[in-house]
């Protein structure tokens, strides 16, 4: 029986890498999308030749608190289990804070932080109960360091680590780890989209002179999924090209 991984934003340019790896490691895929984008999920899941056992999509609002807990326990009786979370939607709504308006604030953290409520609490329970379960959390190195223009973006993600470290607390007894990865710059199509000029200059900040490739952050996903990362909990995974170092 396929072990069932749950990941938020499948589709995006990191989450997409999630899945296929995912896939590849033997996983059936529970990939959401947000509200009003089947089409376009659709388009996703034909272009990568999924089947409908390798990969569901599952169309979820990870800011409504009330339709995540509905569907997920929907979902969590159809699919009879869920292995694995991985908490991976995320947005920016940068600008510098004295002009930060305050719906560019509340939307950065009820999605990028309160989802990991909204997704996770609905699935913990069941995890504990069954005495297995691994979660991973997608921050940011600007939520380790601290980034220019991005206090409710840096708020949110130095967020998910706090979080990360006392689920991981709670759910250590219950074979439950919860572990975040970090990544640097990545290229993804909308940062490989970015001016040349600008990308550029994020590269020469780089220790590492390039980006990160989507795949290589999948693999750090992987790698605290697989039997190698059982004894790893409440850990930070800096993927980072060595940008920052904590
Ligand atoms: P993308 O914009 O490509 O993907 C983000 C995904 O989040 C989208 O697929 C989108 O779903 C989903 N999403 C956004 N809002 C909602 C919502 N309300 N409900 C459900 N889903 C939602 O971003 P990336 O792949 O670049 O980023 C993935 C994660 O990695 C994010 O958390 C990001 O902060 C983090 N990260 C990215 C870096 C980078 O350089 N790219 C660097 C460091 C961290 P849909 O497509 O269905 O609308």
């Amino acid at each position: 029986m396929k072990k069932i991984a749950l990941i938020t934003g499948a589709k995006g340019g990191i989450g997409s890498a999630i899945s296929s790896q995912l896939v590849k490691d033997g996983y059936r895929v529970i990939a959401t999308h947000s509200a009003g984008s089947q089409e376009s999920a659709q388009e996703w899941f034909d272009a990568n030749n999924f089947n409908t056992d390798q990969v569901r999509l599952f169309e979820l609002d990870v800011k409504d608190t009330d339709q995540c807990s509905e569907r997920l326990c929907g979902l969590l009786e159809e699919e009879g289990t869920i292995d694995v979370v991985i908490n991976n939607a995320g947005i920016t709504r940068d600008g510098t804070f004295k002009k930060m308006s305050a719906s560019d604030w509340k939307e950065v953290i009820d999605t990028n932080l309160n989802s990991l409520f909204n997704i996770t609490q609905p699935l913990f329970g069941h995890m504990c109960e069954k005495g297995a379960g691994r979660i991973v959390n997608i921050s940011s190195v600007n939520g380790l360091k601290g980034q220019f223009g991005q206090t409710n973006y840096s708020a949110a993600k130095a967020g998910m680590i706090g979080f990360s470290k006392a689920l991981a607390a709670e759910g250590a007894k219950s074979g439950v780890t919860v572990n975040v990865v970090a990544p640097g710059y990545t290229a993804t199509p909308m940062v490989s989209a970015m001016n040349t000029e600008v990308l550029e200059s994020i590269k020469a900040q780089i220790p590492m002179k390039r980006l990160a490739t989507p795949e290589e952050i999948a693999m750090s996903v992987s790698y605290l999924l697989s039997d190698a990362g059982a004894y790893i909990t409440g850990e930070t995974l800096s993927v980072n090209g060595g940008l920052y170092m904590h």
